[in-house]
């Protein structure tokens, strides 16, 4: 199959060069094969970008909301429609399995029925004043332009949070994928404008971060930078901003950990443990980095979790029967992950299973890891660097503070999940916690019903549910003095 070569879209126009040398070449993780080309966008793409998102928002940010909820469902139909090819270009360009990659797509049509929804509920206030003449309305209107940069783990869903809110609450819109994996999100987005979207409402531009997504967060005519991806990157993102005083959003880095109590229920706790471990080969912002498990069920906790990781099979995405591990999206990915099992083995950690690439089969062409669970060990870099891999660290603690304590004091703040029978300890923790998002016997995450906060480094603002479109508007007071002669 020869590969492909993917447009961007600009106001009313379909672009498929970059204005830069080279178009980017998008890899197959699973083999290292090109799967496809993306243009990698020139300053002077950007601006047009920018440029026609400014000269869309009058218009878009005027209409009724239900107007604009209709788009939505449009692109969520657009999406359903295309969900067996769009989840095909998940796997091929950043390689977990077929059957996640579906979900994924439906994980983003879902973002834009949920804002489609609450489009419409978007309330404003009548403020009691201290006078009988003066009247105080306060209402709500989007930011302008938006820039909408994500990372490559969810590269569909992670985008569809950022469109579907923006675009419910009349923002415009241009969105740069990651370059390791833009071809879904470039796909999508020219669905949306061959199925009605004005032009210049939504907008894409693909290229590196250095150069495209600094120019992008850069320009002067944006107003809102909404980012998902790594702190470091949060970080020069913010410093950016703060040269125009831009609205931010941030979700960054995590190191999720999990804290299994004494009393928790191992038939539960040890499943869902795999699953956040491993699931996407760990690329997870919310991935399990860390288990502190209570002494007494600490052996048959560890035991069990590191049978049922050496259980899991490993091969490319698209291979039948499927696997249930594809490889890491890149190279540096692999590295890191090497990198933090050699620390480990180092500081005298046992490694139970894993701690390997596959040494023979279709798996040993690609980015490929073994799940690997790893125990003991004094001061390991895993235990305070995101690994974001198939790589899970056991710690045995004493009792439920020193979990606690030990959850508590990295820099990170995304999820805490935390397995218990009991309830006073569930409330209790969970307040102690500092995690945007404490997750009590049950390993869902990132779910468009309910907020998704990063606390700490982890982020700032929030992203996801009601609160996730309150990030795209602003507070206006409308005071009116109707006392006049
Ligand atoms: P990254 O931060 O290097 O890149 C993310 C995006 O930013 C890409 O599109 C990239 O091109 C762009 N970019 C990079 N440098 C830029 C710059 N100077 N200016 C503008 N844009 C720039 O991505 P990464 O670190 O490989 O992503 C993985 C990280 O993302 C992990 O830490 C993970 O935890 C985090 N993540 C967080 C969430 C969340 O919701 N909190 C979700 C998924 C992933």
């Amino acid at each position: 199959m020869t590969p492909g070569r993917a447009s961007l879209v600009i106001g009313a126009a379909t672009v498929s060069g970059g204005g830069q040398a080279d178009d980017i070449a998008v890899i197959n993780p699973a083999d290292q094969q090109i799967v496809g080309y993306a243009p990698a966008a020139g300053e002077q793409l950007v601006d047009d970008a920018v440029q026609a998102a400014r000269r869309a928002y009058g218009d878009w940010s005027a209409r009724p909301a239900a107007e604009r909820a209709a788009h939505l469902s449009v692109i969520a139909r657009w999406i359903r429609s295309r969900a067996g090819e769009l989840a095909r270009t998940l796997t091929l360009e950043q390689g977990k399995p077929l059957s996640e990659a579906a979900s994924e797509v439906s994980a983003a049509a879902a973002a834009f029925d949920y804002y489609a929804a609450e489009a419409v509920r978007v309330y404003g206030q009548t403020v009691p004043t201290d006078s009988r003449t003066l009247r105080s309305l306060v209402i709500h209107q989007p930011y302008g332009v938006t820039a909408a940069i994500t990372t490559w783990n969810y590269p569909l869903g992670l985008m569809a949070w950022k469109l579907a809110p923006a675009l419910a609450a009349g923002c415009t819109v241009v969105a740069k994928p990651s370059e390791l994996t833009p071809l879904a999100t470039l796909d999508l987005i020219r669905g949306a404008a061959e199925s009605g979207l004005p032009p210049g409402v939504l907008n894409s531009v693909s290229g590196t971060g250095a150069a495209t997504g600094r120019y992008l967060a850069g320009h002067p005519g944006v107003a809102k930078i909404s980012f998902t991806g790594g702190t470091s990157t949060g970080r020069q993102l913010l410093e950016l901003a703060a040269r125009d005083i831009k609205s931010v959003t941030l979700e960054l880095g995590g190191h999720s950990p999990m804290i299994v109590a004494a009393d928790a229920p191992l038939s539960l706790a040890v499943p869902d443990a795999v699953k956040r471990s491993f699931r996407n080969a760990g690329q997870l912002c919310n991935s399990v980095n860390r288990i502190f498990v209570e002494r007494p069920v600490a052996q048959e906790f560890t035991e069990k979790f590191a049978a049922a990781a050496a259980r899991l099979t490993v091969g490319p995405g698209l291979a039948d029967p499927e696997p249930d591990i594809g490889p890491l999206t890149s190279a540096a990915a692999l590295d890191r992950v090497e990198r933090h099992v050699a620390d480990a083995r180092q500081a005298g950690a046992e490694v139970l299973t894993g701690g390997a690439r596959p040494p023979d089969g279709p798996a040993s062409a690609g980015y490929f890891y073994l799940p690997t669970v790893v125990r003991g060990g004094d001061g390991l870099l895993m235990l305070r660097e995101e690994t974001f891999g198939p790589v899970a660290p056991v710690v045995v603690v004493d009792d439920l503070d020193e979990a606690i304590t030990a959850a508590n004091a990295l820099d990170f703040g995304l999820v805490c999940y935390l397995y218990t029978r009991d309830l006073r300890t569930s409330f209790t923790a969970a307040e102690r916690l500092e995690f945007g998002t404490v997750s009590v016997n049950s390993v869902g995450g990132g779910d468009v019903h309910y907020p998704y906060a990063g606390w700490k480094r982890s982020g700032l603002g929030v992203e996801l549910g009601r609160q996730g479109l309150e990030e795209y508007l602003r507070v206006k007071n409308i005071r009116m003095e109707i006392g006049y002669p």
